[in-house]
């Protein structure tokens, strides 16, 4: 396995279903921490866009709401933490989803000799994790992710951060993509938190509040870990 050169600070990873705000979340860490978002989702559906290989290989996937082979992500995720920005420390996005990559995760940091600071679970039920996933859009331009109800940006049609006026919606964001990723994530992703919580690094966030309060919560527990 092709090594991470150097030592990155701070390793969080955020847990949590399809819809639990860990994108949302991780874009408000990123700007108060200094760190850098890093989400397996947004990296292939670039390359999906971009049509590479490794992209047509992971759209039809995706697009059953099945989760992309775990030799393909572990490739992409080495990839992105050789960069030189991961330097400032890290947080994973919905990254590791299987056992296996917790492991290859695990390989990769030993290399470098460096820890997980905290695995942080945002905790939704099912039904509000549908909700979510069913109004969300994005802005085209910078990223920054909206609600139909629940974060609307303030001027309508104009986005907060950039002030552009073009939004996407993701082609998986539909109801039966979405009874299958959160099938996916029941079986394959949750064992997880006992993986976690047996290396005790693994934290818990009611993720049912509104945006503001989980951001107070996980940034209270985030600077713990850090310390
Ligand atoms: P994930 O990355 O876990 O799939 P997102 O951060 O993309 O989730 O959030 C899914 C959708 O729900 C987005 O439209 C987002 O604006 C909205 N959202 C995120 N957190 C909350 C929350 N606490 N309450 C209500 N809606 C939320
Ligand atoms: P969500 O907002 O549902 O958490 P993501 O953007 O993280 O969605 O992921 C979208 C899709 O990309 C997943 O349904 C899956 O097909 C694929 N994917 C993303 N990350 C991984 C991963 N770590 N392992 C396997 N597949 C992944
Ligand atoms: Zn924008």
């Amino acid at each position: 396995m092709e090594s991470v050169v150097k030592t990155i600070p701070s390793v969080l990873i955020l847990l949590g279903p399809p819809g639990a705000g860990k994108g949302t979340q991780a874009r408000m860490l990123e700007e108060e921490f200094g760190l850098v978002q890093l989400s397996t989702g947004d990296l292939l559906r670039a390359a999906v866009a971009a049509g590479t290989e490794t992209g047509q290989k992971a759209k039809a996937v995706m697009d059953a709401g099945d989760l992309v082979s775990d030799d393909i992500v572990i490739a992409i995720l080495r990839d992105r933490l050789g960069e030189p920005d991961c330097a400032r420390g890290v947080i994973l996005d919905g990254f590791p989803r299987t056992t296996v990559q917790a492991e290859a995760l695990d390989d990769l940091l030993a290399e470098t000799g460096q820890k997980i600071n905290a695995a942080v679970s945002l905790e939704v039920d099912d039904a509000a994790m549908v909700a979510r996933i069913s109004g969300r859009y994005t802005c085209a331009g910078c990223g920054e992710g909206y609600h139909d109800r629940f974060k609307q940006p303030q001027r309508t049609g104009m986005c907060d951060k950039c002030g552009g006026a073009d939004f996407k919606r993701r082609a998986d964001d539909n109801a039966e993509t979405v009874a299958q990723r959160l099938q996916a994530y029941h079986a394959q992703t949750a064992p997880l938190i006992t993986y976690y919580d047996s290396k005790d690094v693994l934290q818990r966030i009611d993720a049912m509040g509104d945006i503001a309060a989980i951001a107070t919560d996980l940034t209270a527990m985030v600077e713990k870990s850090m310390t």
